[in-house]
């Protein structure tokens, strides 16, 4: 039976960073992913580093250190990410949003951040095409920007030459504890053996706790996004609505039709590397279903022809939807399982695992190592469900 000091299920954004970093401490690692490497949420997201989105708080804090690491990675892993730093803006276009906008920018700068709130005039000067009669936005120049597929594609280069074996396409059918030793049965028989175990398998993450008896309160929250043609920059900054971060933070705000709520709409609009616009998303409760709807798709292009109308002839040349691993309290769970040594969870980062990879992989290889964590971030720890 093959041994390794961690093995890490699932090959998303989040395990490929636990394991990069584990490599890093020349750890042999060893990665087991069901389906494809980025076949779950990492391969059918938005691409942001939005700091403007994240709750004040450790998340932020999260985030901030996750940029910091971004900045250099194209250096370190000697493969370009895909990382830009456009900055970004949230558009207020209803009056009953601002003073909740205002006391958010207010919060925000305390820990830090780079953001400000912004006239229209102001608005207009960076981004001409937005509709006439924005009350306000704020405006953040720190929000950057990944190609999560590269990201993914260097960790995995990276982890691969210092020894990483991959086990792809094959399930877990038993994980069990021996002598405190993991012994991981894959669907196809094959066992391997690792002091450590870390469960990295984003919205499936609840069906690797039932192997070890412990319920782990995470769900899939499925998000539509419709990409364009590849257009000319409309203006360099990244763009959202109030409403997306207010359905996120605070939906009994969101002032629109009930079917809009139900979705949790709200207005995401980006530019990749590759000139497409990324125009998102839902937020919808319940079911792995892959499929996306015309009438979703509708309600999300519908919106940005309102806030961009100059948009109203680009096509759409593809629709997908993908599961954000979804928590019950929005906190990710990054710790070790009391009770079950050596198995971890990193998971639960909801719409922000793109932007909170790099720090959750270096937290979780500290703590395999019984290094002090860089960042305490004790009250992600599993301990709260107990
Ligand atoms: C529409 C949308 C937009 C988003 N936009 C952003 C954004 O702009 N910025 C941001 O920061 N975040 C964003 N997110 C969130 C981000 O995509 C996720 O938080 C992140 O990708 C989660 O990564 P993960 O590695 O935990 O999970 P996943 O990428 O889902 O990876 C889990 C992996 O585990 C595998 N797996 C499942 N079961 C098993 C098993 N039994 N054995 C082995 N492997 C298994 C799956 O096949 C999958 O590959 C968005 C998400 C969505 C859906």
């Amino acid at each position: 039976m093959k041994t390794y000091d961690a093995v890490i299920i699932g090959g998303g954004i989040i395990g490929l960073s636990c394991a990069y970093y584990l490599t890093l401490k020349n750890k042999k690692v060893a990665l087991i992913e069901k389906n494809q490497i980025g076949n779950g949420a990492s391969g059918a997201c938005d691409d942001m580093i939005l700091l403007q989105s994240k709750k004040p708080g450790k998340i932020l804090e999260m985030a901030i250190e996750s940029l910091d690491i971004y900045k250099g990675l194209s250096k370190e892993l000697n493969y370009d990410i895909g990382f830009h730093n456009r900055g970004g803006m949230i558009l207020i276009d209803k009056e009953e949003q601002i003073p909740f906008m205002e006391d958010y920018v207010k919060q925000q700068k305390k820990y830090g951040l780079n953001i400000e709130m912004i006239d229209e005039k102001a608005v207009k000067k960076l981004h001409p095409y937005v509709k006439d009669g924005i009350l306000a936005a704020t405006y953040g120049s720190e929000d950057s920007q990944v190609n999560p597929l590269y990201v993914m594609r260097a960790f995995l280069s990276s982890c691969i030459s210092k020894g990483m074996e991959v086990y792809k396409g094959s399930g877990i059918k038993e994980l069990k504890n021996n002598n405190g030793n993991w012994q991981i049965t894959l669907d196809n028989d094959v066992t391997i053996e690792s002091e450590s175990v870390v469960n990295a398998a984003g919205a499936w993450s609840r069906e690797i706790g039932k192997l070890i008896d412990i319920d782990i309160p995470i769900e899939p929250l499925k998000g539509q996004i419709a990409v364009t043609e590849n257009v000319p920059m409309l203006g360099k900054e990244n763009i959202w609505s109030a409403d997306y971060i207010i359905s996120k933070l605070k939906p009994e705000l969101v002032n629109h039709s009930e079917r809009f709520k139900e979705l949790g709409v709200g207005l995401s609009f980006t530019q990749t590397g590759e000139g497409n616009y990324l125009i998102g998303s839902t937020r919808e409760r319940g079911n792995f279903n892959k499929n996306t709807d015309k009438e979703v798709i509708e309600l999300l292009t519908n919106q940005i022809v309102e806030f961009f109308p100059i948009l109203k002839d680009v096509h759409i040349i593809r629709t997908f939807a993908g599961f954000r691993p979804s928590s019950v309290d929005g906190k990710p769970i990054i710790s070790e399982v009391k009770g079950k040594k050596g198995f971890y969870i990193a998971s639960g980062h909801g719409g922000d695992g793109i932007a909170l990879a790099p720090a959750t992989g270096k937290i979780i290889a500290e703590m395999i190592c019984k290094e002090k964590p860089s960042l305490d971030i004790s009250e992600f720890s599993y301990d709260r469900f107990i």
